[in-house]
């Protein structure tokens, strides 16, 4: 019984993976939390990442060494990461890179609903998008092959529901790593304009044999319906399912076209079209296959989905739309706003050390008439909510930090950014460069929980020690760096520091320093294990 994620990783386990990397970022988190104990055991390297951006390029190296490379990434990491993916595409590769992809359609732990089987398109590559488990088991391993077999990554996009649902998944047999062989081409790694006009005409011309492989891709199928059925449903992924469990009910046996291996096989859809019924698209994410299928120019043919309004445009499909869209009659329900539930917002833990820090924060800025505290991405986001209402942004991985300098230049006083240890290292540090470098007049406060503790208390790619030789290293005047303690009876203390810093008229940066509560729970737990 797998997780759709634990099957992906043990179907790369079976590809013969030499190593995968990740940063954690729900729902994919426990692709690598699956590698990374069996590793030793296994013979391979598996790992957490600063970032989504380094991890792709590791298993990039991996893969010009000859050696099967996975990287795993929420859809927001991609974004992260989209520079090496996207030039991934032109070199060369030595051996299979598959990029595994989890999508947070109904944005359960995410800022948006982006859709990555688009960015697949974009980068011209392969992707597969399995229906289940056992898809997403075959189809990690089948992308290795595919990855070789055209010299490109290859995405497997997941979604949330497959991701951390479990389901009984049968392995095959387990395939030996790739031997160590570099990448004879030297070439072709080297994008500078001259190879890499060159090596984009060859991405081009490698297109045609993957549209003709998804074409003919055992993933991809009709199947007939009844004469009398009034429209064709076309699916992918996940979505068979909601519409093969509700589809059951219908008088008639609909015809139903599902994709699972992209880019869109553009005959097949236009073969399930050939008899002129109207088209129900039903995709998990935007409506892509839908407006392809719709065309810009005016057609006769009729093309329901999100985007036609049959379907809700954001948010998760559920049994309840699907059978909507269907033509079902709804199933008696209880609307959840008719249950008398109080509001249940999330809430740090008790104890967290954030709680103590943003108190500092309100207890600071009290004595200024106006400011701005952007933040970031981690359990302090929640320092948004009350009682707190300490934090005034969060928008992508270390936007806090870039914000904060922006606001500094539009002249605003004083501008104090709040980030978590991991975030910062994850993408904070290169903004500080800018603002120590433009001497900007602005706080960062760094909240040093020493651990990933939003996503499963993962370890910070480094430890906090850490941290003060690193803001040194860039700048930051050891007279306006302070590391102090996070703690109840330090509260006044830090509130007076952080007014004092917020007055300087330069870039300054407090860690505050205070293991997670949850950490030190499992530290304790395991320390009376031993
Ligand atoms: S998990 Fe740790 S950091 Fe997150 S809210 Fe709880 S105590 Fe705070």
């Amino acid at each position: 019984m797998l997780l759709g994620d634990e099957a992906v990783a043990l179907g790369a386990l079976h590809a013969g993976v030499s190593a995968a990397y990740a940063y954690p970022g729900t729902p994919s988190t426990e692709i690598l939390e699956y590698l990374i104990p069996r590793a030793e055991a296994e013979g391979i390297t598996a790992h957490w990442c600063a970032n989504e951006k380094t991890a792709y390029e590791q298993a990039l190296g991996v893969a010009m060494m000859g050696r099967r490379a996975l990287v795993a990434m929420k859809h927001v990491g991609l974004n992260v990461a989209m520079d090496p993916f996207v030039n991934s595409a032109l070199v060369g590769l030595g051996a299979g890179l598959v990029v595994a992809v989890a999508d947070d359609p109904g944005m359960h732990s995410s800022q948006n609903e982006q859709d990555s089987r688009l960015l697949a398109d974009f980068a011209r590559v392969p992707c597969l998008e399995p229906a289940d488990q056992q898809q997403a088991y075959d189809m990690t391993r089948e992308a290795f092959d595919l990855s070789e077999r055209f010299g490109l990554p290859v995405m497997v996009r997941l979604v949330t529901r497959l991701c951390h649902s479990r389901a009984v998944v049968t392995p095959g047999p387990a395939r030996a790593q790739n031997p160590l062989a570099k990448t004879e081409a030297p070439q072709d790694w080297i994008l500078l304009p001259g190879n890499a006009r060159r090596l984009w005409r060859r991405l081009l011309d490698r297109l045609p044999e993957v549209r003709e492989w998804a074409e003919s891709s055992s993933h991809n199928g009709f199947t007939p319906g009844d004469e009398e059925a009034p429209f064709t449903v076309v699916t992918s992924g996940i979505a068979r399912h909601y519409v093969s469990a509700e589809a059951a009910e219908a008088k008639v046996r609909l015809p139903h076209l599902h994709l699972g291996a992209y880019p869109p096989p553009e005959e097949l859809l236009a073969a399930a079209a050939a008899d002129g019924r109207p088209l129900l698209v039903v995709e998990e994410g935007y409506p892509y296959l839908e407006r392809i299928l719709r065309g810009v120019l005016p057609s006769a043919r009729e093309v329901r989905g999100r985007e036609s309004g049959a379907l809700p445009l954001d948010g998760e499909l559920t049994p309840d739309t699907v059978r909507a869209a269907l033509g079902l009659p709804a199933r008696p329900h209880l609307a959840p706003s008719d249950l008398p539930l109080p509001g249940r917002p999330p809430q740090l833990c008790r104890g967290c050390p954030h709680a103590d820090s943003f108190e500092a924060v309100r207890e600071a800025l009290a004595g200024f008439s106006e400011w701005v505290v952007t933040s970031d991405i981690g359990c302090y986001t929640l320092g948004a909510l009350p009682p707190h209402s300490a934090i005034e942004s969060c928008v992508c991985m270390g936007a806090s930090v870039g914000m904060a300098k922006g606001a500094a230049d539009a002249g605003l006083r004083p501008a104090l950014a709040v980030i978590g240890d991991s975030t910062f290292l994850h993408s904070g540090v290169t903004p500080l460069m800018d603002a120590v470098a433009a001497g900007t007049p602005m706080t960062l406060l760094i909240l040093d929980n020493g651990t990933v503790a939003m996503t499963g208390l993962q370890p910070t790619v480094l430890p906090g020690s850490r941290l003060e030789p690193l803001l040194l290293g860039l700048g930051v005047e050891s007279e306006h760096l302070h590391v102090v303690e996070a703690a109840p009876r330090q509260s006044a203390e830090l509130a007076a520091l952080l007014r004092r810093e917020l007055d300087h008229p330069g870039p300054s940066v407090i860690v505050v320093a205070r293991e997670c509560v949850e950490l030190a729970k499992v530290g304790r737990r395991k320390a009376k294990a031993t």
